[in-house]
């Protein structure tokens, strides 16, 4: 069967009222999707893997400073940024993944190398960047992932037990500090991810996120996962989440996305919307998804406001949106 390749990717997911942002962002927002769609269709289009076309365009979601993966990651509650990522193959169930790392530019790239090269499907903390150091990747010194923007969010958070989804904790501080102190929409940042089928009908997926504003040093979200926050099976389908993460970890939620088209033999859509409008709210999971399948389906599903996301087909223009 021939397959028209796709990729699609998504920016985190969360409150994105539309009065906390203005034209300009907006603007800013869907230009940063459309151009790194239009990377990994390239990459497709030039008959690259769907594993080289996620690696891509996570690679270069880490590295866009309006999304919080990379460079302009949140905040932990110790004023350190720790990045987890991961990334899986569904032509052969291969996978890779790193988890609290703070020296590692793109994390996503580690993650690939595990996936490459290692015995192993995880690693973290100092042995992943002892990984990531012996496979040649590029370290930089923790302030890298210094913005002030992130800092600023951080201090409102700073102190409380709250953890909170990026976007949220922007859309929230602007309420709170009043109409003359809005949200900067250049200081919002999300967790990314993609999948995509290649002209081989294979599948892929990759997942980066530097978690959520204050969390506990040491904490490992859904991301790095394999089944929680990134899945890929070319039997079924591949799926990268965002959104509160120890829900997705509970609920399995990117596994449980392929096990019920496997099990219950019901389509990507209907599997989808079950797991993010029925089964995460009923234990509070806040967030969504992004999903292909081998016949080259795509659903973005979200329970939140709005999530950034895009996807592209080879031959067509990349379509991307932000709210409802
Ligand atoms: N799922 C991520 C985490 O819990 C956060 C997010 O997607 O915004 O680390």
């Amino acid at each position: 069967m021939k397959v028209t390749p796709v990729i699609a990717i998504h920016g985190g997911a969360g409150t994105l009222l539309r009065q906390a942002m203005n034209a300009e962002m907006e603007a800013r927002y869907i230009a940063a999707l459309t151009d790194i769609l239009s990377a990994g269709q390239r990459v497709l289009a030039d008959g690259g893997s769907a594993l080289d076309a996620v690696t891509e365009a996570v690679r270069l979601l880490e590295d866009c400073p309006l999304f919080n993966a990379g460079h302009g990651a949140v905040f932990t509650a110790a004023g350190t940024h720790e990045l987890d990522a991961s990334v899986m193959d569904g032509a052969t169930l291969e996978a890779g993944a790193i988890s609290c790392v703070t020296r590692v530019r793109n994390p996503v790239l580690a993650a690939r190398r595990v996936l490459d090269v290692s015995d192993h499907v995880m690693f973290t903390a100092a042995g992943a960047e002892a990984f990531a150091a012996a496979q040649g990747l590029e370290l930089v010194d923790p302030s890298y992932f210094h913005t002030d923007a992130r800092y600023q969010q951080w201090q409102k958070a700073r102190g409380t037990s709250r953890t909170m989804l990026d976007h949220d904790a922007m859309t929230k501080f602007s309420f709170d500090n009043g109409p003359n102190d809005p949200i900067d929409p250049d200081k919002k940042f999300g967790t990314v991810g993609a999948v995509a089928l290649d002209a081989n009908g294979h599948l892929a997926a990759a997942t980066s996120t530097g978690g959520i504003t204050n969390k506990q040093a040491g904490r490992v979200g859904d991301a790095p996962m394999i089944g929680a926050g990134c899945y890929a099976n070319d039997a079924t389908c591949a799926v990268s989440t965002t959104g509160t993460g120890e829900m997705f970890m509970r609920m399995l939620a990117a596994y449980d996305v392929s096990a019920q088209m496997e099990y219950r033999g019901v389509s990507l859509e209907e599997a989808s919307n079950d797991v993010v409008m029925n089964k995460l709210p009923r234990i509070e999971g806040r967030g969504g998804l992004i999903a292909v399948d081998a016949k080259g389906n795509v659903v973005l599903p979200f329970n939140t406001e709005g999530m950034y996301r895009g996807f592209a087909r080879v031959g067509a223009a990349p379509v991307t949106a932000i709210y409802r």
